[in-house]
């Protein structure tokens, strides 16, 4: 066993909703909305490099995104490790490991379950 987390077997990209379906080895599968995807965008500019105890004026809000700022126009693979994501407004800094996308998968999976639980 390797700490490693696997490349996903299959990534493809849905239209409704729009996102990226994930599907591993291990029969987990999950769509990963794309304007999650772009505001969980793991670059530094996005991130931001500066905390606000660096810089009071720079306060960790997130800029706000233009109307094509979620809108994927690219995928392309990085290294065997990651995918990188072209955003609508030209963005594609952010390069997405697949241990970044597994724990964002596995997030939104818990959201889910926690909707669905309060619904019953
Ligand atoms: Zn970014």
């Amino acid at each position: 066993m390797s700490n490693k987390t696997d490349a996903p077997q299959a990534i493809t990209i849905s239209k409704t909703p729009p996102g990226l379906v994930l599907e591993w080895k291990d029969g987990f599968r999950q769509t990963v909305p794309f304007i999650i995807l772009r505001k969980e965008c793991p670059c530094a500019e996005c991130r931001g490099e500066l905390t606000p105890l660096d810089d009071p004026s720079m306060l960790p809000v997130a800029k706000p995104l233009g109307p094509n700022a979620a809108v994927c126009r690219q995928m392309y693979k990085v290294g065997g490790y990651a995918v990188g994501l072209k955003w609508g407004d030209g963005h594609n800094a952010g390069i997405y490991s697949w241990e970044y996308l597994r724990a964002l998968a596995e997030a939104i999976a818990l959201e889910q379950a926690d909707e669905n639980a309060i619904q019953h």
